[in-house]
């Protein structure tokens, strides 16, 4: 990007990514409360909304930043009720993915690309009921994980220019937020796609109720990881720009429960905060009703024109 420059490995935009405005504004600074302890700014542009975390590390430096327990994968232990509850979650996730993609798909045996497939849950899900599978995944000891798992071959970054195509169907779930390119990633999965094909997004929003209240203490930014923070006019630009159709978008529930009692929890670790977080998650998700925008996280689906 021309409107960027890096020191001392940090990035620093002086434009807006997505419309190089320089109408920019720090919100406030949000604390890397799950790993380097390290604040990052974020902000936002007065001309479009986009909003950014500025001074990430660059994409060789971040590395040390994604090292901690959590992000790799949950165990499959089931000792105690949040690993209990984590797995009847994950479960009810999985279907519920299945389910949308094929609501707005044709045909049975769709083939998929899932784009930063972790450990390979959701792809071994849509295996076993028949689609033909492909996935990316940039951390070495998640492929492994996948492999020995699973069985599924997972590909590294570096190997997704070749991988054959078309799809009928493009997923990340959580991952656009994290991706350095996204705006040539997009223009990528637009190639990869069939004509009608859909690409599925799953993101953080920033304009929830949540993340309003909780304001720079909204685990959600998660930085310095996630570069981008779209909320859904974002994600209507985006579609517009690159040939897709804007078809739906739907709330997610348990991220709203997950973040906001994740957010009270980094702060202090007692069931009080565990409380509050619960019931600001019900709250998120009661305002939210009627308007899966206002989710605390959104899966969207756009179609390929
Ligand atoms: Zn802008």
């Amino acid at each position: 990007m021309s409107d960027t420059h890096q020191t001392a490995s940090l990035i620093t935009h002086e434009g807006c990514p997505w419309c190089e405005s320089t109408r920019l504004k720090t919100r406030f600074e949000t604390i890397d409360r799950s790993g380097s302890g390290e604040a990052f700014p974020i902000v936002e542009c007065l001309e479009c909304e986009f909003v950014f975390t500025q001074k990430v590390p660059t994409a060789e430096t971040i590395g040390p930043y994604y090292d901690f327990d959590e992000y790799i994968s949950h165990s499959d232990t089931k000792e105690n009720l949040v690993d209990k509850t984590y797995h009847w979650v994950r479960e009810r996730m999985l279907k519920r993915k299945y389910k949308l993609i094929k609501k707005h798909s044709q045909g049975d045996n769709l083939r998929i690309l899932d784009y930063g497939s972790g450990t390979g849950y959701f792809l071994n899900y849509v295996k076993t009921m028949g689609w033909d599978v492909t996935g990316v995944e940039i951390n070495e000891q998640a492929r492994k994980v996948a492999k020995d798992k699973f069985g599924l071959n997972l590909n590294p970054p570096e190997l997704f220019d070749q991988l054959r195509g078309p799809f009928e169907v493009i997923s990340l779930w959580h991952v656009l937020e994290h991706l350095y390119d996204f705006k040539e990633k997009f223009q990528a999965f637009y190639q990869k796609l069939t004509s009608g094909g859909i690409l599925v997004l799953a993101l953080p929003n920033h304009t929830s109720l949540d993340s309003k209240w909780l304001k720079q203490d909204w685990a959600a930014y998660d930085t310095p990881r996630h570069l981008w923070h779209f909320a859904p006019k974002n994600i209507k630009l985006m579609a517009a720009k690159y040939g897709f159709q804007y078809e739906a978008s739907y709330a997610m529930p348990f991220d709203a429960y997950y973040v906001s009692i994740l957010s009270h929890q980094l702060k202090s670790k007692n069931v009080l905060s565990l409380l509050k977080g619960g019931f600001l998650g019900w709250l998120s998700n009661i305002n939210c009703t009627f308007n899966p925008e206002k989710a605390s996280s959104i899966i969207y689906i756009l179609k390929k024109k």
